[in-house]
């Protein structure tokens, strides 16, 4: 997959972008990334990307002409669907997306969809946000990373990359895959344990160092369900649960209504 990124602070993905799995995405041919810096299609002498909004409101937006004019750039193509211009065929072009907090939530099932395409444009606001024809006539998708308003989009698109390239094929490695991450089943993942077997009287529960892989296994998707259902009982609703599942669940309901 290659990224494109467009905002006004490209330095800020040096750090980000050069460890871990990013990086190890990157390596392995399985991830591109092109920071763009959306400056150099400001306007004038002084590089202009922003203005003052109509109508009275305080702060400044980011202005169309540099954001299409980059993404133009970078597409190699028209992209913007103005009124008399050259016929525009989004299903033709990749994924051009907004980071903002008035857009769709970033889930684990989002950041799937957008795992299959081969490239992907994402759009770093600043200041009070974009002008809306950059919403309406520029952008095909808008992603928002929670309910609380970030200075800028570039976390936001930290967020999304990082989510989007441990899911891209063999870039977790084969020793475990995403498949078994919190919401990857619809569920949170259960407790996980490590060395040593006793810490300051605490055990790992014995049924990890038996070796049964079976009843490990059916622990694991036990303590998996218990979890959703004490911190997020609204997943369960959507998960596609198994008849062993419901068994366990009711197992786990009177396991909690004993111990109250
Ligand atoms: N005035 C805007 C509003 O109320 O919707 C907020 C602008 S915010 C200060 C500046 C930029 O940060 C946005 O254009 C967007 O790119 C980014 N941003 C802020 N919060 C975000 C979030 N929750 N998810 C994604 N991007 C966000």
């Amino acid at each position: 997959m290659h990224v494109d990124i467009i905002t006004l602070f490209p330095a800020m993905f040096q750090g980000p972008f050069a460890e871990s799995i990013i990086r190890r995405a990157q390596d392995m041919g399985a991830l591109s990334i092109a920071i763009h810096d959306l400056r150099s299609f400001g306007l004038g002498p002084h590089r202009q990307v922003d203005d003052v909004p109509y109508g009275g409101r305080g702060g400044m937006l980011l202005r169309p002409e540099p954001l299409v004019a980059a993404v133009e750039t970078i597409l190699d193509r028209p992209v913007f669907r103005g009124v008399g211009g050259p016929p525009v065929n989004v299903a033709e072009l990749p994924p051009i997306i907004l980071l903002t907090p008035q857009g769709r939530p970033l889930t684990q099932e989002v950041v799937r969809q957008l795992a299959r395409y081969p490239r992907l444009v994402l759009i770093c606001g600043r200041y009070e946000g974009f002008d809306e024809r950059v919403r309406r006539y520029l952008a095909t998708d808008e992603i928002s990373i929670g309910d609380y308003v970030l200075s800028g989009g570039e976390l936001a698109a930290m967020v999304v990359v990082d989510a989007v390239a441990r899911v891209l094929p063999g870039v977790l490695g084969y020793e475990r895959g995403a498949e078994e991450d919190s919401f990857a089943t619809g569920l949170l993942e259960g407790p996980q344990y490590t060395r040593p077997p006793e810490f300051r009287g605490r055990r790992v529960p014995e049924v990890l160092l038996s070796g049964h892989h079976a009843r490990i296994a059916r622990w694991r998707r036990k303590e998996a369900l218990r979890r959703t259902l004490q911190r997020r009982p609204e997943l369960l609703t959507h998960a596609p649960l198994t008849p062993e599942d419901r068994a366990l669940l009711a197992e786990i309901q009177q396991e909690e209504t004993h111990s109250e």
